[in-house]
């Protein structure tokens, strides 16, 4: 994982996060910055338009950072849409819903610029109205072409009976032309942290089952799972790839990558509160909780890079790292150290910004850790703190 950690080895930034109380997140805007340089390039090599999906990265006090470099937002619904109106203003605004409620869509018209259906009978009915607002509407199709290892099948769109996404089989059964007649895109997603080879082949599944429809539609997004900013991600071969489409169907092409917007763009900032011994396994525990902090660890899974450490087995000291929390699962992983980590130590764990501070929650009544941003000039700025009432007013009257 060579990069990404460059920046901790300034002195100037070490210090600054010397100083910050844990847990906290820290949000690199150098890094933010290098990754809109490498999609603005691709958008200029091509003519796409590349979205930030918010999903994965929505902490707005970087949108200003990145809205140079980018063409807008992709929402997941109104809320995401109305901050993505709101915080990057000038872009445009798309939304992708799994279903739709009549009452979002009519505040989502406020937002939005593109809405995508994900099943023709919600294109159907909400079709016309959503038209009559203005918006640019698409479908979601399938491609019936998973290209992910089975072992991820919670992040393959394209698994047996998803419910994502109309396959050709469903759109011959329930298409008809007035539905037809309503759309101006189509719109697939069916890659996660994948390179621009499984997006070859994914194009390849879309143009047998769904070219013939491409003739009539104004654009196609390729959804989101690019890992464009990714050391050693095929580049040259994305902006082939989204040429040549484009070209053979005069299409306007869209990507909303949420990862590549702000990978390795991120860091936790932990303490160790205490270390044990359990037949031979060494137990730290620190003050961040995988389930609570960094949900993607046990939800991919897969282990986070840290901060001066090596594989399980790999330096003198192997230890396990775990959260504070009662679940027994609460664990980051097996790493391994030159010196035994001790009480007060810092850890400071790695590609923290994406699926983190958008997705944490407070189990355990565990405190949300603060959000800072690190600048260019290695000073930082808080922009998020949270205390007790950030837990308790989710859950009563108070
Ligand atoms: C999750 C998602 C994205 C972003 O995916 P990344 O893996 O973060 O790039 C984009 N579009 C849709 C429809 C999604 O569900």
């Amino acid at each position: 994982m060579s990069g990404v950690f460059d920046r901790l080895s300034e002195a100037s930034v070490a210090k600054a996060l010397q100083e910050l109380s844990t847990p906290c997140y820290v949000l690199d805007e150098k890094v933010i910055k290098e990754n809109g340089e490498i999609l603005s390039s691709v958008q200029e090599h091509t003519g796409c338009r590349i979205l930030l999906a918010q999903k994965a990265f929505s902490n707005y006090d970087l949108y200003p950072a990145l809205a140079p470099y980018l063409a807008g937002t992709e929402a997941s619904g109104v809320y995401e849409a109305r901050l993505g109106r709101e915080e990057m203003p000038d872009g445009e605004v798309h939304v992708f819903s799994t279903a739709y409620k009549a009452k979002d869509l009519e505040a989502l018209f406020n937002y939005a610029d593109h809405v995508v259906f994900n099943s023709i009978g919600q294109l159907a009915v909400f079709g016309p109205v959503a038209k009559s607002s203005g918006m640019s509407l698409g479908l979601r199709i399938n491609p019936e072409c998973s290209t992910q290892e089975e072992s991820h099948s919670i992040y393959d769109p394209c698994a047996a009976g998803s419910r994502l996404g109309v396959t050709r089989a469903q759109w011959d059964k329930l298409m008809t032309p007035e539905t037809f007649a309503l759309l101006d895109g189509l719109h697939f997603h069916t890659l996660c942290e994948q390179d621009a080879y499984d997006l070859e082949v994914t194009l390849d599944a879309v143009e047998e089952k769904f070219g013939k429809f491409l003739a009539d539609m104004k654009w196609i997004n390729f959804g989101g799972g690019h890992h464009i900013t990714r050391n050693g991600y095929d580049v040259p071969r994305l902006e082939r790839l989204i040429k040549k489409f484009s070209d053979k169907y005069d299409l306007q092409v869209y990507l909303e990558p949420g990862e590549a917007c702000a990978l390795n763009a991120g860091y936790l900032i932990t303490t160790v509160l205490d270390v044990t011994e359990n037949n031979g396994i060494t137990n730290v525990i620190i003050d961040a909780s995988a389930a609570c902090h960094m949900p993607d660890v046990l939800e991919m899974p897969y282990r986070p890079p840290l901060y001066g450490a090596g594989e399980g087995g790999e330096k003198a000291f192997p230890v396990r790292i775990g959260g504070p929390s009662c679940l027994a699962g609460d664990v980051i992983g097996n790493y391994s150290f030159d010196k035994m980590p001790r009480i007060g130590d810092r850890l400071i764990f790695g590609d923290m910004a994406i699926y983190t501070t958008c997705k944490n929650n407070t189990f355990n009544g565990m405190p949300l850790p603060d959000v800072h941003v690190l600048h260019p000039d290695s000073t930082t700025t808080m922009v998020a703190h949270f205390g007790y009432q950030d837990f308790k007013y989710r859950l009563g009257s108070s």
